[in-house]
């Protein structure tokens, strides 16, 4: 079980809606450690570089103004496989098929609108985070409680 770092964004519905902090509070109290974290206006150009892979797909201009509409909070979280770990708290990516309980279960029912983003997996993260970060903006620490949060294996 590696420790891992994972690119999240809490969306502009998710800070529209003043669910920014809940969800936040979510992954902390998960265990999981915020490295970075920044309030953002995403561009179009830095959307067509986070979502290279949609960019041809029909919902393509649909998405990247959503994710330009307003500000959004981006963050790097880690833990041990933080990148699973952030993507089961998520649930799926249509609110009306993601369980209670997980995000996108608890506070929509969009496709589209769907609260937050998860790298979802560790070359997707390298990526994302040197999308969204500075090096130096990601901060290094050891903290007294780690192995209280997710000892042994
Ligand atoms: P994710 O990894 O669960 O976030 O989902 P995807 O990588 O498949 O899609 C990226 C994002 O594009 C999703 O989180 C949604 O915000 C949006 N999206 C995905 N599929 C659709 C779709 O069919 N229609 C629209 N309008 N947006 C979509
Ligand atoms: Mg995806």
């Amino acid at each position: 079980m590696p420790t891992e770092r994972t690119l999240v964004l809490l969306k502009p519905d998710a800070v529209a809606r003043r669910l920014a902090g809940p969800i936040l509070t979510r992954f902390e109290q998960k265990g999981l450690r915020i490295a970075a974290l920044k309030l953002i206006q995403v561009t179009p150009e830095l959307a067509k570089r986070h979502y290279a892979e949609h960019v041809q797909k029909p919902f393509y201009p649909m998405l990247e103004s959503f994710i330009t509409a307003g500000p959004t909070v981006a963050l790097v979280l880690e833990g041990k496989s933080a990148i699973s770990v952030v993507r089961g708290m998520m649930g799926p990516t249509n609110g009306r098929d993601a369980a209670p309980g997980t995000i996108r279960g608890d506070y929509g029912t969009s496709r589209q609108m769907n609260l937050v983003h998860g790298s979802d997996g560790p070359e997707a993260a390298a990526k994302e985070i040197a999308i969204y970060f500075q090096p130096h903006e990601v901060v290094d620490a050891t903290e007294p409680l780690a192995p209280w949060l997710s000892a042994g294996d």
